[in-house]
């Protein structure tokens, strides 16, 4: 066995397929084979990951070729400042090895490699190269049959406007005070010279791999592959309810479609790994025909053990979350709207009307309120009658409910201190769901259950506008829907009477 290494000329996107085909029929004839390949620009899908939630799809479609490779991880930004390292192994080299200590075992070997070329670089779990928290790459690996197929994206150069263009960055990553500091949460490897610094980590990485594996290392030429013309960016299933959680893995998302109260079809997608390659097929072949009540217990007993940053329990929970949605837009009477409530129970322990019994305040966000408004940066509100905030206001106050605008992000920290000593155990909040993702540790710590509804309109994170916004600066109006907001409110007059006598 010989770790044979190539470098690849830079390929068409549709070609990708094909080499990873290549690279994994080199392994089953016993060496071990690394590339170093480079795509002209596309968006390069993670196989579990959804484009129309991880694409910004304006810009995509018809601008960048989508590709999908085989293992899963984040969705990237992929052009010739790119290197996407590709090798495969027999799954016999690592026999007892879990997903998480591949990935480990594999990011510390280029971040060794990194660091002996004079290139500061860590790994950091559950998958990044860091210098420092800045991002130098990330590794992902998936099985495929009797092999192990292992990929790392090598941030060589970056082009941080086509990457904020094309990707909505599941985490907190993206700063809308601009591209200079989106840039600065990550750390290109090349520097002022990417091609010279590729040239000399390449074969260094082929030489670690090869002394990780005690044996040698050949350059080869790279292998003949077939371009594939890749399919347009299609819409896909539109579910009959959905829900998404997000986890130290990544952001898992589940779409069901009903009948009758029972799967019908289910979909598990996300920016996530899975050691199988059909190991989320196969959990939602499982829960096809199986009754909304009968779900959670389903999924527990056929989800996979072996996964990279979420767990059994974790899909389990998402199953329950479905549920609770499904089962609150009955009450609702209109099943779409429970697509904008999201339930956090910081225990996951508390249910939709768990935590409207437990609701004991109601928090609007600043952008909602009209621009002209002089109350739009401070916490209040006369109900003037020209706009939904009012509206919510008066449904908040004639329920009992204390009322607050939240104005920026440390105003939203002291609130939830002051609800916690205040002894209330749960909010319903107004926000949109990228602010509830990217911030759910400020809810975490706040350690209150919710209820969310979300918000319509542009919100900051499709405007880019993040960082302006947390400050209370955010110059575009969010849409409030106060006729979702009564409804949710309603049902818990209905099964709480006693919230309005408080
Ligand atoms: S209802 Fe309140 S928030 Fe809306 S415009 Fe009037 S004062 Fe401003
Ligand atoms: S993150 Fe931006 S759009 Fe979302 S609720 Fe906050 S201010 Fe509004």
């Amino acid at each position: 066995m010989t770790v044979c290494w190539h470098e690849t000329p830079i390929l068409d996107p549709g070609a990708f397929h094909d080499y990873e085909r290549a690279i994994l029929e080199q392994a089953s004839a016993g060496d071990v084979p690394l590339g170093f390949a480079r795509l002209k620009p596309c968006a390069l899908l993670g196989a579990f990951d959804d484009q129309n939630r991880s694409l910004r799809r304006s810009f995509v479609d018809g601008h960048l070729p989508v590709a999908r490779r085989r293992t899963g991880g984040g969705s990237l930004y992929v052009d010739a400042g790119t290197t996407l390292m590709v090798a495969a192994m027999p799954r016999a080299l690592a026999p007892r090895q879990t997903l998480t200590a591949l990935i480990a075992m594999i990011g510390e070997v280029i971040a060794k490699t990194l660091r002996d070329q004079g290139i500061p670089a860590a790994f950091t779990a559950p998958n990044d190269i860091t210098d420092d928290g800045r991002k130098r790459g990330s590794v992902f690996v998936v099985w495929v049959g009797d092999q192990i197929l292992i990929e790392a994206a090598l941030l060589f150069a970056i082009d941080i406007e086509a990457l904020m263009k094309t990707i909505k960055l599941p985490l907190e990553k993206l700063s809308a005070d601009g591209l200079l500091a989106a840039a600065q949460r990550f750390a290109p490897i090349g520097g002022a010279r990417p091609s010279a610094v590729a040239a000399r980590v390449y074969p260094a990485m082929a030489a670690a791999l090869a002394t990780r594996l005690t044996t040698d290392a050949v350059r080869q030429s790279p292998p003949a592959v077939c371009i594939t013309p890749l399919p347009p960016c299609g819409d896909e299933l539109s579910p009959d309810v959905s829900a998404f959680l997000k986890t130290p893995g990544g952001v898992l998302y589940l779409d069901l479609l009903l009948d009758d109260g029972v799967v019908g079809a289910a979909r598990i997608v996300g920016g996530v790994q899975c050691a199988g390659a059909n190991d989320l097929r196969r959990l939602t072949m499982a829960m096809t025909g199986v009754s909304l009540d009968e779900l959670e217990r389903a999924v527990l007993a056929a989800a996979p053990g072996d996964a990279l940053g979420f767990d059994r329990t974790d899909l389990a929970y998402l199953a329950r979350l479905c549920v609770e949605r499904q089962g609150l837009g009955e009450r609702l009477g209109i099943p779409g709207d429970a697509e904008r409530v999201t339930l956090y129970s910081p225990r996951r322990d508390q249910g939709f009307l768990d935590l409207l019994a437990d609701v004991g305040a109601l928090l609007l966000p600043y952008c909602a309120k009209p621009t002209w408004c002089k109350w739009r940066h401070r916490d209040g509100c006369p109900e003037c009658g020209h706009c939904a905030v009012g509206e919510a206001y008066r449904l908040g106050r004639e329920r009992g409910l204390p009322v607050t605008t939240i104005t920026r992000y440390e105003h939203l920290h002291m609130v939830l201190a002051q609800l916690r000593a205040a002894g209330v155990r749960a909010f319903l909040g107004v926000c949109c769901t990228e602010f509830f993702l990217k911030r759910d540790y400020a809810f975490i710590e706040g350690g209150l259950g919710a209820l969310f509804i979300d918000i319509g309109g542009d919100t900051c994170y499709t405007l880019r506008a993040e960082e302006s916004a947390y400050r209370g600066q955010f110059t575009a109006e969010a849409t409030l829907d106060p006729r979702l907001l009564e409804r949710v409110l309603r049902l818990s007059d209905t099964h709480y009477p006693s919230i309005q006598n408080e």
